[in-house]
C-alpha cells in the first residue's frame, strides 16, 4: 500500500460517462454509426463529382464530421483513459478494444470525404478553398492534400486500417500489457520489495550512491528478461513502418512525421545538428557534478544523483500551490484554468498497481476538457510533471476557441506550452530560495531536465535513425539493439560518463519508440523553443504575454512556422537554435559559480 500524498487523487471521468458499462457507450457507438452510414450516402455522390462539389456542400459536409468526430473522441477517450488507469482490469481491456473496432468501423464509413477531397485536381481544389465560406476550414483542407502523394486507394486504406487491429495496434497493446505489468524484486533494508517501472525508475534518482546503482542494476536485469519479447515487438514495428513507408512512397523513415509536424527535414537536421554541436555542454555539466559528488568521474547510475539540499518530501498540496501562484505570476487566466483542473477532479496523481506509468494529457476536442495522469511520488522532479501535463493542460483549454479540425497542435508545438509551464515554474521556486544549497539542487535539476528534454530526446532519435536503418538490412537482434542504443548515447556521453554493460537494455521500455515513431525530437524543438521564447518574455515583460495566449489559444489553426512567424521565430536559422543553448550556458555559470563558493 502507497501512502504517499497523492493517495486518492484520482481522475473524475463523469464528464464523459458513467462507467465502463454505461449504457450511453453503446449509444454514442450506434448514434455515430448511423450518422456516418447516412454521411456517406449523402455525400458520397455529391464528392464525386466536381460540379456537385460546391463550398456549400462541403461545409455542411465537414460540420456533420466534426459532430462525428467529437462523439468518437468521447467514448475513445473514456476508453482509453479508463484503460490506462488500470490496464490490468479485463473490462477495461474490453471496452478499450471493443471501441477501437467500433471506431475504425466508423471512421470507415466517413473515410471516403478525405480520399475523394485528395482525388481533386490542385486548380478544383483551390477554387474551392478559395471560397470565404471554407476559410475557417482552410488550414485543415490544405494540410490534408499534403498527403496527396502518400494516399492509398479507398479499399487499400480500409485493409490497412482493419488490419492494424490485429497487426501494428496489438503489439502496441502487448508492449503497454508486459510494460505496466513489469515487477522488479529489490532488496533494501534486509526488506524484498517489489517496485513497478516508475517506482524504480524514480529511485535513480534517491541520494544513496549504492541504492541507484542496485536499482539500475535491478532494472536492467529485469527488462533483460523480457528482452525477447521486447525486440520482437520493436523490430515488428520497425518492420511495419518500413513496408507501409514502402506502399505510402515516404522517402524516409522520418518523412511521415515531418508531414504530420507540419515542418520539413531541412529544419530538424539544422536543429539535431546545433544540438550535436552542443554536446561538451553536457559534458561540462557531468564534469561538474562529479567534482560536486566528489567522484574522479560521474557514472551513469549518477547522472540524476540529488546535488545541494532537495526539498523533499513535496507534498502534492504544496505542489498545486506553488503551480498556481507560479502561473498567476504570469497571467491570471493561467491560474484561473490551472485552479479548475485541480478542483474538478481532472488529474489522476496516486500511484497504484497495473495504472499506466509516466504522465500524460488527454485533450479529446474543443467541446471537452483535458484530463491529467501522472504518478505522484512526492519529490520536486513530479511537481515539474504536473506542470508540465497542466501547461498540455492549458493550451487545450485556450484552442478550445477552435473549431474541431483546428484543435490539435502538431507534435512539434504541441510541447511548447507544457515545457512553457514549467519554466514559469522552475523560476517561481528558484527565486525563492535565499538558501545556496537548495538553489543548486533546483538548477542541477532543471539543467538535468533541460538535458534530459534535448540531448537525451536528440540521443533517442538517433537510435530511432540507426534502427530504422539497420532494419533495412535483417532483423533486430537484442544484440544488435543493444549495439546501436549504446552508439547513440556514447557520442552524447562522450568520457564524461560511464555506461554499465546493462545500459544496452535503455531502449526497450520507451513507449514512444512503439506508439509514435521519431516523436522524441519534437521534445527538443520544444525545449529549445521555450528556452528561446522565455528569454523574449523575460526581456520583454508583460507585452509578451498576449502574443503567446494567442499562439496558444491559436491551437493548430495554421503551421507552426506561421504560428511563430508573429513572434520573430526562424526556425531555418542555426543561430535561433543557439540562442536556445545560450540560456542553458547561463544556467549552467550560476551553478558553477554557486558551486565554486566557500
Ligand atoms: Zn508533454
Amino acid at each position: 500500500m502507497n501512502t504517499n500524498s497523492a493517495t486518492g487523487i484520482k481522475w473524475d471521468l463523469s464528464d464523459l460517462y458513467g462507467a465502463h458499462d454505461d449504457p450511453s457507450i453503446e449509444a454514442t457507438l450506434k448514434d455515430c454509426h448511423a450518422r456516418a452510414e447516412k454521411f456517406a450516402g449523402q455525400f458520397r455522390p455529391l464528392l464525386r463529382n466536381p460540379k456537385t462539389l460546391t463550398a456549400t456542400v462541403a461545409v455542411q459536409a465537414l460540420k456533420e464530421l466534426e459532430i462525428i468526430y467529437e462523439a468518437l473522441g468521447r467514448v475513445g477517450s473514456y476508453a482509453g483513459l479508463v484503460y490506462a488507469g488500470d490496464t490490468a482490469k479485463p473490462e477495461y481491456q474490453d471496452l478499450e478494444q471493443r471501441v477501437e473496432q467500433r471506431s475504425t468501423e466508423i471512421r470507415n464509413l466517413v473515410l471516403f470525404f478525405e480520399l475523394e477531397w485528395l482525388k481533386f485536381d490542385d486548380e478544383i481544389a483551390n477554387r474551392i478553398m478559395a471560397d470565404p465560406l471554407l476559410t475557417p476550414y482552410n488550414h485543415y483542407l490544405a494540410s490534408l492534400r499534403r498527403y496527396r502523394p502518400h494516399t492509398l486507394t479507398e479499399p487499400e486504406e480500409k485493409i490497412l486500417n482493419e488490419r492494424d487491429n490485429t497487426g501494428r495496434n496489438a503489439f502496441g497493446r502487448l508492449f503497454s500489457e508486459v510494460t505496466s505489468s513489469l515487477a522488479f524484486a529489490l532488496e533494501r533494508n534486509d526488506k524484498k520489495e517489489e517496485l513497478n517501472l516508475s517506482q524504480i525508475l524514480s529511485l535513480l534518482h534517491d541520494p544513496d550512491r549504492a541504492l541507484r546503482q542496485h536499482a539500475m542494476e535491478t532494472l536492467y536485469q529485469g527488462l533483460s528478461q523480457h528482452g525477447q519479447v521486447l525486440t520482437f515487438v520493436y523490430d515488428t514495428l520497425i518492420q511495419d513502418n518500413l513496408t507501409v513507408d514502402r506502399l505510402r512512397r515516404y522517402a524516409n523513415p522520418m518523412a511521415q512525421r515531418h508531414l504530420s509536424n507540419e515542418i520539413d527535414s531541412e529544419a530538424v537536421r539544422i536543429m539535431m545538428a546545433v544540438t550535436e554541436e552542443n554536446y561538451g555542454l553536457a559534458h561540462d555539466y557531468f564534469r561538474l557534478k562529479a567534482t560536486v559528488l566528489e567522484l574522479p568521474r560521474l557514472a551513469l547510475h549518477d547522472q540524476y544523483a540529488p546535488v545541494g539540499k532537495e526539498v523533499r518530501p513535496f507534498r502534492y498540496d504544496q505542489a498545486q500551490q506553488v503551480i498556481l501562484d507560479a502561473f498567476a505570476a504570469f497571467d491570471p487566466t493561467f491560474r484561473q484554468i490551472a485552479a479548475e483542473f485541480f478542483a474538478k477532479n481532472w488529474i489522476d496523481a496516486e500511484i497504484r498497481k497495473g495504472k499506466r506509468g509516466g504522465a500524460f494529457c488527454a485533450s479529446p476536442s474543443p467541446r471537452l476538457h483535458p484530463y491529467i495522469l501522472c504518478n505522484y511520488d512526492d519529490n520536486l522532479r513530479d511537481v515539474m510533471t504536473v506542470a508540465h501535463e497542466l501547461g498540455h493542460g492549458l493550451h487545450g483549454c485556450l484552442s478550445r476557441k477552435q473549431h474541431y479540425f483546428n484543435y490539435d497542435t502538431p507534435l512539434t508545438t504541441a510541447e511548447t506550452a507544457s515545457v512553457f509551464g514549467e519554466m514559469l515554474v522552475f523560476d517561481h521556486l528558484l527565486a525563492r530560495q535565499t538558501d545556496p544549497q537548495v538553489q543548486i539542487a533546483l538548477l542541477a535539476g532543471k539543467i538535468e531536465d533541460i538535458f534530459a528534454t534535448v540531448f537525451r530526446q536528440n540521443v533517442l532519435t538517433r537510435f530511432e535513425e540507426l534502427a530504422f536503418s539497420a532494419r533495412k538490412e535483417k532483423r533486430l537482434t537484442p544484440e544488435a539493439l543493444g549495439n546501436l542504443w549504446l552508439e547513440a548515447n556514447g557520442n552524447y556521453y562522450g568520457d564524461a560518463v560511464d555506461m554499465p554493460e546493462g545500459y544496452r537494455w535503455g531502449w526497450s521500455y520507451i513507449p514512444h519508440f512503439i506508439h509514435s515513431r521519431f516523436y522524441c525530437y519534437s521534445y527538443v524543438f520544444g525545449q529549445l523553443l521555450v528556452l528561446a521564447l522565455y528569454r523574449m518574455y523575460k526581456d520583454e515583460g508583460k507585452s509578451f504575454v498576449p502574443k503567446y495566449l494567442a499562439l496558444l489559444e491559436a491551437g493548430g489553426s495554421a503551421s507552426p512556422d506561421a504560428l511563430l512567424q508573429p513572434l520573430g521565430v526562424n526556425i531555418h536559422d542555426p543561430l535561433f537554435w543557439r540562442k536556445g543553448f545560450e540560456e542553458v550556458r547561463t544556467l549552467l555559470t550560476k551553478l558553477q559559480w554557486l558551486t565554486a563558493a566557500p
